[in-house]
């Protein structure tokens, strides 16, 4: 399991990658470019040689890029499903150029349109995004569910990925927040692999790239996305404690995204608690070493 922590990319790539060193993290992941603009960012190639050959060399051996909130490849309205192709496209290309893990995209919002449409417009985004990249593969993130926001279930993320072409390079990226507002059951170690098992069977265990742990401010079932610091939110610690040791987690980057104990970004001791989770998960399920 690669634990890892959400980072900034201030100042660049290799800032970040020392970032995530400091944090004691195994992955790191960024937002490509500010998630609050639609500007394209481009990283410098001296930046970008410098943090591959990083990369290679660890303790930091993945990254995993955040496309901006901003995106919604779902939307009717032109302006914003071309700024959003454009910017996803583009993700894709610097993942491709920095050797990223993938990008990780909330796949879009209804806004008020019927489902199926809205879901079809998705799946030609995807597909038109994955022609104007080589190689960086797209992980379709659950959502928290709250008012039309596109891929709550598995069956969506299925959907979604069957639109988008079955392209070998689409994949998802589970978040345990998201999973617990939804109402999926993952309170125990046996509930999430029931779960998982779930997921599997609709989505297909190859397409599981990332996963994000994140505990939740909000209740079970409420569908709001409101992340709290590791264990002190609503989900407890035998849930986190099983996303940290779940078996089929076991390859992928899974990353704390925040905020941490000090109301920011990940730190080191939210990674710690972190490692100390993992712990307690592989404890728990007679698997520690
Ligand atoms: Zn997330
Ligand atoms: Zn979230």
């Amino acid at each position: 399991m690669l634990i890892g922590g959400h980072v900034s990319p201030a100042g660049g790539l290799v800032k970040a990658f020392h970032r995530g060193v400091e944090r004691d993290c195994d992955a790191i992941q960024i937002f490509n470019q500010s998630p609050r603009a639609w500007r394209l960012q481009h990283y410098r190639p001296d930046d970008v040689e410098e943090f591959r050959r990083l990369l290679a060399g660890g303790p930091v051996r993945a990254i995993v890029l955040h496309a901006i909130y901003l995106i919604n490849p779902a939307s009717k309205d032109e302006t914003v499903r071309r700024k959003s192709l454009e910017a996803l496209a583009h993700a894709l290309r610097v993942g491709d150029q920095v050797g990223a893990h993938g990008v990780v995209v909330h796949p879009g919002s209804q806004v008020g349109e019927p489902l199926d449409e809205s879901i079809d417009r998705v799946g030609e985004a995807i597909r038109i995004v994955l022609s104007e990249s080589e190689r960086c593969p797209l992980l379709l993130e659950n959502t928290a569910g709250a008012g039309g926001t596109i891929g709550r279930s598995f069956d969506e993320l299925a959907r979604l990925i069957e639109l988008g072409g079955g392209d070998p390079r689409l994949g998802i990226c589970l978040d345990s927040c998201h999973m617990f507002a939804m109402g999926f059951e993952v309170c125990t170690a046996d509930e999430l692999s029931g779960t998982i098992e779930r997921c599997i069977e609709v989505v297909g265990a190859e397409r599981l790239g990332c996963v994000h742990v994140n505990d939740s401010k909000a209740s079970f079932g409420s569908n709001r996305d409101r992340h709290a610091p590791l264990g002190e939110g609503e989900m407890g610690r035998e849930a986190l404690a099983a996303f940290y040791s779940e078996p089929r987690f076991e390859d992928l980057p899974v990353i704390f995204e925040g905020p941490g104990l000090e109301g920011r970004g990940a730190a080191l001791a939210d990674i710690e608690i972190a490692r100390g989770l993992r712990e307690e998960g592989l404890r728990a399920r007679g698997l520690a070493r």
